[in-house]
């Protein structure tokens, strides 16, 4: 049982005066992990000694903010084996998944403290007799709130990019995941002066306080339900609100693509993860002439995968996060049963312990059903035939999500009208994953806001302040 404790004004074990949460293996629901829940005086403590320690962070070079961000990345490269445990234990990813995910947030860290101190403004074609100079500064603190389904990784990635720069962090991890933060927690405050990295604990409550608080940056991975909210606490604190949030992805299958070949493509993209991936596929539109030899050779993928605990080797489909994310899954695919969807695998909740759920592929769905309209974080894969390349498209960028979509085509001009007229972030062409490390694009309509991820996410955590630098007059 992984007991966690909080880090506040640099001291391991404060707070907790708002009781605990208990989390369950979602594999056998046996108690994995007990956290204490931060109260309200505890968040805002922890934020006020954040801000003390800020200025001391904000002015140590930055070259030797960026060599603790690589002695910070050699911990967690040495403790590989004991963070991919805990997030398997915390939230069922197969082992072997939850180890990537460890080996991207060491290369995350890394890779901004390679480009942390690279980064500057532009001069500016001033006066022949002034300097014009547009200098980045660190925010100050930075809230950050991350979600369960990639705990390491996301958490990396917007630790790495604020610390790098100079801002102080207060990191609330996922209520699902509070060991494999504390963990990180632990590994990163190793590598940095006291104060400068914070770790609460808690659910829903504790991440709204922290995000109404006198902070300068929220920078919040998660639900869009719960960007929302973070974007209107910001404006009455007028902090920076960076929204990384839901998706729900289509896939375009065009005519004249080799079906088993997509079909392969689309159980990738929609069950890697048991489909707890933000930029999972969630809505297929299959051209016609493929459309009955692509059904077949899904179905056919997804009911040979191997479900079983994420701890077992082998396994390729782990349980869902919990019950009540698996009980909302099947509520979406009853619903679009009900309204005349058809099972051609899985969908049915099986027998004994923790919270699995199989690879489940519909057929005959509509634009009308929750499974093609809401986010479904879990491992289904809704099909909808089309009759022409233009209906995939069109029908594919109705959506209020924009975080990404994928066409699989061997169509020049449908790839490029896919990449110009999608409404979406990213735009993959014939992978549904596999992109160059460093990306980062702006995701759109109720996926979020700002950059989450790449360089561009260090000009998010600063602010650029305009310097003009003039001799005094002659004489003085
Ligand atoms: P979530 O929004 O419920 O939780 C994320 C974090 O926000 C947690 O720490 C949580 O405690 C906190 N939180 C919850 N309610 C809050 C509130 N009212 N105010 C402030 N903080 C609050 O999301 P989740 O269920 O943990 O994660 C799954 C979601 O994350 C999915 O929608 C998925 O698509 C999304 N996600 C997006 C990306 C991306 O890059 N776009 C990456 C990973 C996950």
């Amino acid at each position: 049982m992984y007991e966690v404790q909080q880090l506040i004004d640099g001291v391991w074990g404060a707070g907790g005066a708002g009781g605990e949460l208990v989390v369950h293996d979602p594999a056998d629901d046996t108690p994995v992990s007990r956290a204490p829940v931060a109260t309200a005086a505890e968040v805002a403590h922890a934020v006020a000694a954040a801000g003390k320690a800020a200025p001391g962070w904000a002015a140590t070079p930055a070259a030797d903010r960026a060599a603790a961000l690589h002695r910070a990345a050699d911990a967690l490269a040495a403790a590989i084996e004991e963070l991919a445990t805990a997030q398997t234990a915390e939230m069922g990813r197969p082992l072997e998944s939850a180890r990537a995910g460890v080996v991207a947030g060491v290369g995350t860290l890394r890779q901004y403290a390679e480009l942390g101190p690279l980064r500057g403004g532009r001069t500016l074609a001033g006066g022949a007799e002034a300097i014009d100079l547009m200098v980045p500064q660190p925010r100050g603190v930075v809230a950050v709130l991350t979600p369960w389904n990639d705990p390491v990784a996301v958490a990396c990635g917007l630790l790495g990019a604020a610390l790098v720069t100079g801002n102080v962090v207060v990191h609330k991890p996922s209520e699902r995941t509070p060991a494999t933060g504390w963990l990180l927690a632990r590994l990163l405050d190793t590598a940095l002066p006291p104060g400068v990295l914070t770790l609460l604990t808690g659910g829903a409550e504790t991440g709204a306080g922290l995000a109404s608080q006198e902070v300068d940056v929220v920078a919040h991975v998660g639900s869009t339900a719960t960007g929302r909210s973070i974007a209107a606490a910001c404006t009455q604190t007028r902090a920076k609100a960076l929204l990384e949030n839901g998706g729900s992805d289509p896939l375009i299958v065009d005519a004249g693509v080799d079906p088993d070949w997509a079909a392969g493509q689309a159980a990738l993209g929609a069950f890697a993860n048991s489909g707890q991936l933000c930029v999972a596929v969630e809505r297929i539109y299959v051209h016609s002439q493929v459309a009955g030899a692509f059904v077949a050779a899904l179905t056919r993928r997804a009911a040979a995968l191997r479900m079983g605990p994420g701890r077992d080797p082998g396994t390729e489909l782990g349980p869902l996060v919990d019950r009540r994310l698996r009980d909302h899954v099947h509520g979406q695919v009853q619903a679009a049963v009900a309204d005349g969807a058809r099972v051609e695998t899985g969908g049915r909740i099986p027998d004994g312990p923790g919270a699995f759920y199989p690879a489940t592929v519909l057929t005959g769905c509509t634009d009308e059903m929750g499974v093609l309209r809401e986010e479904t974080f879990g491992p289904i894969a809704p099909v909808v035939t089309v009759d022409s390349f233009d209906e995939a498209l069109s029908r594919a960028a109705r959506s209020a999500y924009g975080l990404a979509a994928t066409v699989l085509t061997g169509s020049m001009s449908h790839a490029q009208r896919a990449c110009r007229e999608l409404p979406v972030g990213t735009v993959k062409v014939n992978a549904v994953f596999g992109g160059a490390p460093g990306g980062a694009a702006q995701p759109r309509r109720g996926s979020g806001q700002g950059f989450g991820y790449g360089p561009e996410l260090l000009d998010e955590l600063t602010a650029t302040k305009v310097v003009h630098l003039e001799a005094p007059p002659a004489g003085w």
